[in-house]
């Protein structure tokens, strides 16, 4: 049997990420998606197991000591790490797998997993990108300005990926994806 894909979506936080990737699923459920373990607390609605495993910081470097962590990373004050076995064991089984981390994380997996395809979620503007975070209204005003602040480096390195992806339409940004990740390899 082959081998699975490791897809890689980086993107500023606000840009449509975890948007763009709930209509992804749905239309293609072949795919599988990572759950990220973080340090972060659950947002309204968030779910422990389904958006993230929630774990405390000593939980969190447990997991960093074990080697239970492909990649991880601090973004924004908190810690965040994809589990390592769930996506070997996908990938093992012919699964394409979907990662959708930050900067820090998408470059230790082009050490790790030279062979990903990495893909860079762009705004269409700062302004847009800002009035997103703030609609979505579910982080404070220094979180938004740490997350927006971030953005700015995150958005000067979109040129390391393989493709970039501008945001502004979201039927438009899904049908980009699907050319990518649906063309013959
Ligand atoms: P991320 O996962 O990258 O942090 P989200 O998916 O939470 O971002 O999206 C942030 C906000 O932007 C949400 O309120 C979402 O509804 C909105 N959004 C996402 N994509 C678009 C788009 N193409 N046009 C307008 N608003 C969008
Ligand atoms: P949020 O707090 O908005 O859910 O996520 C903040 C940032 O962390 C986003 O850029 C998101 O892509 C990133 N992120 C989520 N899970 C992981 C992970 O497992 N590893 C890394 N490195 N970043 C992650």
């Amino acid at each position: 049997m082959s081998r699975g894909r490791l897809i890689v979506i980086t993107g500023p936080s606000g840009v449509g990420k975890g948007t763009l990737l709930k209509s992804w699923m749905k239309r293609h459920p072949e795919f599988y998606l990572s759950i990220s373990v973080t340090t972060r607390s659950p947002r309204p609605g968030e779910m422990d197991g389904k958006h993230y495993f929630f774990r405390s910081r000593s939980q969190f470097h447990q997991m960093v000591e074990n080697g239970d962590l492909l990649e991880w990373a601090e973004f924004a004050g908190n810690c965040y790490g994809t589990p390592r076995q769930p996506v070997e064991d996908q990938i093992r089984r012919g699964q394409s797998v979907i990662l959708e981390i930050e900067l820090e994380g998408a470059r230790q997996i082009r050490q790790t997993f030279p062979e990903a395809l990495r893909i860079f979620v762009l705004p269409p503007s700062m302004e847009e990108l800002e009035q997103r975070l703030r609609g979505r209204g579910q982080d404070s005003d220094e979180a938004i300005a740490r997350r927006l602040e971030r953005a700015k480096a995150e958005i000067g390195a979109a040129g390391e990926f393989d493709v970039q992806v501008i945001n502004d339409d979201l039927e438009a940004a899904l049908s980009r994806i699907e050319d990518v990740l649906c063309a013959p390899v």
